[in-house]
Parts: structure tokens; C-alpha cells; sequence
């Protein structure tokens, strides 16, 4: 399909393409909406085996960003954006980020870049020298790493499927399932293990197992066999697109509530074959927007009060959901709906923003 008629069918407000000749940079921005008000998404830095490839991946994760920041309840957009680099592994530079800074700074604040797979909070310190408009650096601009405020919240979302199964959330003997312990994994896993929690846990990378074994006990199993383990929560924070049907069939989880985004392979088919199974699934751009809450909200200016009572309401809006869900497929169809109704609410607060960078 051409890139229009996917626009139009995605809901697509605007995509650029960039090319900087200086640096070789090539870049695309998403912006999927500004409706509720300028969207921030985080740049991905990746090698794509065609531009295809990467505009899919762009317009997919430009979508969901939108639906992240409607179910929290923000006064924000959704956008994303892709730097497609010329190889794998290519290292990136000083330079590259301010060319794409500078692509950045041509959306006049209606895209907020932040941090996404390839880039660190020393990029985003990079491109904030050329633009006010990205979150999550150090130094140059504000926020830092959000991965602690996304993993506090996906364990409110945990805390939600508990209650609706008519338990107390307590965490004291329950297994829980980590598949990924990078940023968001280990820092989910040292919240469960100090709430209680027995760890099953897995990672390509030796060292973070190593870790997760000594600071938590964690039982180790190999990354074939985690979506299988049996447990009362299963929680996938590596990579998106790691549940089809097979993988329902073959799951022994209670509970699927992971920070991945997009964990399912085709979420309406996936989720609804979950409740049908009798599995609760906790939509993952529900219970993963801690950091955009955070990253959002500090840009809004909020304090931190008023942020950490954003991502302590992740339980609540997860638990809205489920109990909204009993009328649905699944709680993916139930967290879309609530996205949908509040796009056609309208801005909360206005468009209004708070320059922090
Ligand atoms: P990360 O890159 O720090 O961690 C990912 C971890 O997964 C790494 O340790 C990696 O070795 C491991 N991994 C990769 N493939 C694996 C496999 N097949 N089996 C087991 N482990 C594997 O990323 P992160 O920032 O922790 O994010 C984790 C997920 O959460 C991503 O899908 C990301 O899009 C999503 N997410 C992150 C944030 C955030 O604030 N960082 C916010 C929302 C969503």
C-alpha cells in the first residue's frame, strides 16, 4: 500500500522524511496526532533491511503512542520517530544526532523527541543542542532515563490484574515470569523482588541473568521456554511482537502485564484468544506509559507529586479496563475504546506547553 493510503487508514496526521547530505543522516518523523496536543515519541535508531520496513515500524509505533498517552489521561499527541542507520551496529555520532535535532526543531514543538532502542540520554543531550523540543537527556535537557517511572508502573498494572481476580496485591509467594532484564526488566525485578515476589528470569546477555541471580534469587530459564513457564505472571520486557497463537496455546501464565511494546503479533486476534483461554492480559500501552507520564508530564510541568499520582492511576485505568473488557473480546479492545473516547473528548488541559528542555 502507498504511503497516503496507509496514512489514511492508520489515522496519520503528518510523516517527513529527512535527508541530511552533511551527515548522511536519514531520518522519518512520524506524527500520528496532535489532537489532544504535541506529541512526544521517542527516536528509534535502527538498521532497517528496507525504508519499507521503517516506515511501518514508524507509523506502527507513531499509532500506539497516541493510544499510550490517551489512556493516561495526557494532554499529549503520539509520535515517533526513525533514524535508519547505513549497518548494523554503526556507531552514532555527535553529529548525526544534531542533524536530527535539527530536523526535529522544523515541527516547531508539535513532535517531542525522547529516547527509544539505539539512542541513550547522551544522544538526546546531543540533539537538545540544536532543539528545545526532546526530553530525557542529562545535561542539555531534563528527565533522564525514564525506564525506572516504566517499570513502576507496569507493576501498578500487575497490582490491577490482582485485584480484579479477586486477590489482594500482594506479591509475597507469587511467581513472576521476567522475559528481557534491560533497563526495564531489572529495575521491574528488584520492585517484585522487594514486594515479595519469586523470579523466574531470562536474558540473551549472560551478565544481566548473572546479576538478576545474585541480587534476587532469580531461577533462570532459557529464552525459548519463558512465554511457556508457569507461573501467575508472565512479563515480557524485551522485544515486541513475542505472542502469537502458538504462544497462547502453549502459555501457563495467569497473568500476561509486560513493558514490551506491542507484545502481541496482531493484537485483536492475540488478546481475544488470551480471554477465550481464560489468560487476563493487561494491554501493554496501558501499563508501559510510566516513562512517557513521566517524560510528558515533567514537559507539562508537572511536580513530582502529581507525577508519581499519574503512574500510581495506571492501576486504576488497568483495572477500569478489565472490568470493561468482561463486555468485550479482551482488554485490548476495551483500553482502544477508551483511547477512542478520549480523542473525541478533546484536549484536557489544551495544547498549551511547558518548555523544559
Ligand atoms: P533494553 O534494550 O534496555 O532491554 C531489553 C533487554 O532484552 C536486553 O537486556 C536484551 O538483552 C534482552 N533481550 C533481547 N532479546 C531477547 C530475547 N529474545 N530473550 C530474552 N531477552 C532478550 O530495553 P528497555 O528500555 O528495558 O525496554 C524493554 C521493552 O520495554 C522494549 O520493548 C521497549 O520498547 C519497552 N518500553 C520501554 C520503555 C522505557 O522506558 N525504557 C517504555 C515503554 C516501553
Amino acid at each position: 500500500m502507498h504511503t497516503f493510503g496507509q496514512m489514511m487508514q492508520q489515522g496519520h496526521e503528518r510523516v517527513c522524511f529527512h535527508h541530511d547530505a552533511e551527515t548522511g543522516l536519514r531520518a522519518i518523523i512520524a506524527i500520528h496526532s496532535t489532537k489532544l496536543g504535541s506529541a512526544l515519541g521517542g527516536t528509534r535508531r535502527w538498521h532497517y533491511a528496507t525504508e519499507e520496513e521503517a516506515l511501518f515500524d514508524v507509523l506502527r509505533l507513531s499509532e500506539g503512542m497516541s493510544c499510550k498517552a490517551a489512556c493516561a489521561n495526557l494532554p499529549m499527541g503520539g509520535a515517533k520517530s526513525v533514524i535508519l542507520t547505513p549497518e548494523p551496529g554503526s556507531p552514532r555520532t555527535e553529529a548525526e544526532a544534531r542533524a536530527m535535532g535539527r530536523f526535529i526543531d522544523t515541527f516547531s514543538g508539535d513532535y517531542i523527541a525522547a529516547e527509544d532502542v539505539g539512542i541513550d540520554t547522551q544522544f538526546i543531550d546531543w540533539m537538545s543542542a540544536e532543539t528545545n523540543h526532546a526530553m530525557g537527556g542529562k545535561t542539555v535537557s531534563t528527565g533522564g532515563d525514564p525506564s525506572p517511572f516504566t517499570a513502576k508502573g507496569t507493576y501498578n498494572g500487575m497490582k490491577a490484574c490482582l485485584r480484579f481476580q479477586g486477590k489482594d496485591p500482594d506479591f509475597h509467594g507469587l511467581q513472576v515470569a521476567v522475559q528481557g532484564l534491560g533497563h526495564v526488566g531489572m529495575d521491574l525485578c528488584r520492585i517484585l523482588h522487594t514486594a515479595g515476589a519469586e523470579l523466574t528470569v531470562t536474558d540473551i546477555n549472560p551478565d544481566r541473568v548473572a546479576e538478576a541471580v545474585e541480587s534476587f534469587a532469580a531461577e533462570v530459564v532459557d529464552t525459548k521456554a519463558i512465554l511457556q513457564a508457569e507461573c501467575d505472571i508472565l512479563a515480557p520486557c524485551a522485544l515486541g511482537a513475542v505472542i502469537g497463537p502458538d504462544e497462547v496455546r502453549r502459555l501457563r501464565a495467569g497473568i500476561v502485564c509486560g513493558a514490551s511494546n506491542n507484545i502481541l503479533i496482531d493484537p485483536s486476534r492475540d488478546a481475544a484468544a488470551m480471554a477465550e483461554k481464560g489468560v487476563l492480559y493487561a494491554p501493554d500501552f496501558v501499563v508501559n506509559a510510566g516513562g512517557l507520564i513521566w517524560l510528558a508530564g515533567l514537559w507539562l510541568g508537572m511536580n513530582r507529586e502529581e507525577l508519581d499520582r499519574r503512574n500510581d492511576a495506571i492501576e486504576d485505568t488497568t483495572l477500569e479496563i478489565l472490568e470493561e473488557a468482561r463486555l468485550l473480546p479482551s482488554p485490548f479492545h476495551a483500553a482502544l475504546a477508551l483511547a477512542e473516547r478520549r480523542f473525541e473528548e478533546g484536549p484536557t488541559r489544551g495544547k498549551e506547553t511547558v518548555h523544559a528542555g
